[in-house]
């Protein structure tokens, strides 16, 4: 029997660093592959159309809740976000493991139908440095960015319902830590996964 990817859900809150985190796992693990959310909400500046996301009006999102085709959705400040099922059911099927970066319902929503998913949560040492990150990155506007805040303390409450917290601020650091959980994890039921 070949080997079954392993499903890796990566939260977190805006400004956790959840972005380069993935980027640096991608450049180190060939068999790994992220997959491409849909979204409704207007893509920020240099975002581009089928690789930071699909973009979607609220309708054609919705057709495709309706037809089955989203392995989990949320609703998050307002915008529909979704991971689309096929790709990750094939990237699986291949072997390879397969991030998916979504926030808290939606992860949730994959580890009651995925259950050997790993869901992993990464977190700042505090939420002024969320804070200072979000306010330095200057993609959204004030009103949006104190959203997010807000979201933020919100989604912590369920950080208890993770399987592994990463939490540290040097971005390094947190690389190596998801590594070493994803490597313990690959190992964990030897080489088949379901
Ligand atoms: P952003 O607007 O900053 O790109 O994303 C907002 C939040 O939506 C982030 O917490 C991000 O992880 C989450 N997100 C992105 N794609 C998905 C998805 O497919 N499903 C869910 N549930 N959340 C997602």
């Amino acid at each position: 029997m070949s080997r079954r990817g392993l499903l890796i859900i990566i939260s977190g809150p805006s400004g956790s660093g959840k972005g380069t985190l993935v980027a640096k796992l991608l450049e180190s693990e060939p068999n790994m592959v992220v997959s491409v959310s849909a979204t409704t909400r207007e893509p920020r500046p240099g975002e581009i159309e089928g690789k930071s996301y699909y973009f979607l009006s609220k309708d054609k999102f919705l057709e495709l809740v309706k037809s089955g085709r989203m392995l989990e959705y949320a609703e998050y400040i307002g915008n529909y976000y979704g991971t689309p099922l096929e790709p990750v059911e094939a990237w699986l099927n291949e072997g390879k493991d397969v991030i998916l970066e979504i926030e808290v319902q939606g992860a949730l929503q994959v580890k009651e139908k995925m259950p050997k998913a790993v869901t992993i949560f990464v977190m700042p040492s505090s939420m002024d440095v969320v804070r200072q990150r979000l306010i330095g990155r200057g993609t959204e506007a004030a009103e949006v960015v104190k959203e997010r805040l807000m979201k933020a303390e919100e989604e912590l409450v369920f950080m208890d319902k993770y399987d592994y917290v990463v939490r540290k601020d040097e971005l390094d650091e947190v690389v190596n830590e998801v590594k070493s959980i994803i490597n313990k994890e690959r190992h964990k039921n030897g080489e088949v996964q379901g």
